[in-house]
């Protein structure tokens, strides 16, 4: 908790209640969610759960993307193709699908969690493009963690299947289309959840997903440590070290949403 940011006004707060329009980006908006995002994460860490936080931004990117055309997705239940290509997610992302876990042998092995993990730390992201390895929470090519999951999978839209097989399982170089206004929708929750928990003081890199999730599967006191400023997945093997706000762009935001 500790330093002092503006606090949204109720008039911020209903404006951006039924989510945020992704067709444009708006810089009054981003400021709101992410000053929104600061408040839920003083919660968490006030009741030693990042539950409160994920819950709101969850619930609220999903009113948001309920308001993007839906129609050129090609995405389907049962289409995979991009749970098997190198993502990363932040550290109460990993916790959060970390406590959802049903870890009985009948519905997902945590043996499996711990050879996916020890092996995706040993391959490098340029290296993944070629070896795809499926996340260990992909059960019958469905995710077991759906409504769980982090925002990069939440964004991974396409607009052909065809496409994704041929680059994340076939290793071939090309593009995928992504249907308008999911990039700028992903990129508004990834920057302002770093912001938030940046400002907290707490660690804000993103963790390659597969090794995070078997270092938290592993060992529940982690959500603690974190919300107590611990950078629990320091591992340089899964830490990626993205220095926050050195775009001017974005350093122009955070220094809006937080100075007070
Ligand atoms: S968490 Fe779910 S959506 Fe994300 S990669 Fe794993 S199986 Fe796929």
């Amino acid at each position: 908790m500790g330093k002092k940011y503006p606090k949204p006004s109720k008039q911020d707060r209903k404006g951006i209640a039924d989510g945020i329009a992704a067709g444009t980006f708006d810089p009054d908006v981003f400021v709101v969610l992410m000053r929104l995002l600061r408040e839920k994460l003083d919660q968490s860490i006030r009741r030693g759960s990042v539950t409160p936080l994920m819950h709101f931004i969850y619930e609220h990117f999903e009113k948001s993307a309920s308001r993007l055309s839906n129609g050129k997705v090609a995405c389907r239940n049962g289409c995979s193709h991009c749970c098997n290509i190198w993502t990363d997610a932040y550290a109460p992302e990993i916790l959060f699908v970390t406590k959802q876990l049903p870890f009985s042998a009948e519905i997902q092995p945590a043996s499996l969690i711990k050879a996916t993990g020890e092996f995706s730390a040993k391959v490098s992201f340029e290296q993944r493009d070629k070896i795809p390895i499926p996340c260990p929470l992909l059960i019958e090519d469905s995710c077991s963690v759906y409504r769980f999951r982090p925002l990069n999978c939440r964004t991974a839209a396409s607009m052909d299947a065809d496409a994704c097989q041929r680059a994340f399982i076939e290793g071939q170089d090309i593009e995928i289309p992504v249907p308008p206004g999911w990039s700028n929708l992903g990129q508004s929750y990834s920057m302002a959840l770093k912001g938030a928990i940046f400002h907290a003081g707490l660690a804000c890199e993103p963790y390659e997903w597969n090794s995070a999730l078997k270092l938290a599967s592993e060992n529940s006191q982690l959500e603690q440590q974190w919300l107590s400023g611990k950078d629990v997945f320091s591992d340089p093997q899964i830490a990626l070290p993205r220095p926050p706000f050195t775009h001017p762009f974005w350093r122009d935001l955070y220094g809006r949403a937080f100075s007070v």
